[in-house]
């Protein structure tokens, strides 16, 4: 279900936080209402200021998404998506399409940690588990990627972030929610999104 943790001990890093703020754009006094409300950040100066290097807590910042979600809206979600690839770490080799809906399972688990530990390991590639997937799959022979996304975040959020790796590097790429699939914002686990160009 969108905006519930699967597991405690779960941080996010001050660099992915920053797509808050960097979404709501020159409302920063929304960013600073829904950050500070969660404990997230502190104020300096009347400003919200953010760690960039910091930790803070993944389920403070789903409540976060929460308050956004249901006081402005789905396109709100979507925009803080579409500005996840400039502030989140991702992983270098990044040169197509296919490589960025891939990079993002692991850009995920580059920016959240689990008892202080990054839950990738850039050195030998190894993932943890603990905060989910986003998914790839690539359609044989077509310009098709489905990517089933089992995470916490909202629908509109992924969205948002999919819709952004992949305009990368094809501009008229289109991205569907695949309906026929379960959906999180009716309580399910995971999202399906249709990724064509
Ligand atoms: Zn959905």
């Amino acid at each position: 279900m969108q905006f519930k943790a699967f597991e405690q001990d779960i941080e996010v890093n001050g660099t992915t936080v920053n797509a808050i703020v960097d979404g709501l754009g020159r409302y920063k006094s929304l960013a600073k209402k829904y950050l500070l409300g969660v404990g997230i950040g502190i104020e300096e100066n009347g400003e919200l200021k953010i760690e960039k290097e910091g930790w803070y807590s993944h389920d403070s910042w789903l409540k976060s998404f929460e308050e956004i979600a249901k006081e402005i809206g789905d396109a709100t979600l979507q925009i803080i998506g579409m500005k996840i690839p400039e502030n989140a770490i991702f992983p270098s080799g990044v040169k197509d399409i296919d490589s960025a809906i891939k990079s993002i399972d692991i850009a995920y688990h580059l920016n959240h940690r689990k008892n202080g530990k990054v839950l990738f390991d850039i050195n030998t590639g190894k993932m943890e588990e603990g905060i989910g997937h986003y998914g790839y799959e690539k359609i044989e022979n077509r310009n098709m990627i489905i990517s089933e996304c089992m995470n916490p975040y909202p629908c509109a959020f992924d969205f948002g972030i999919i819709m952004a790796m992949a305009r990368k590097f094809e501009i008229k790429a289109n991205i569907a929610h695949d309906d026929s699939k379960p959906c999180r914002k009716n309580g399910a686990d995971s999202c399906t999104y249709i990724i064509t160009w």
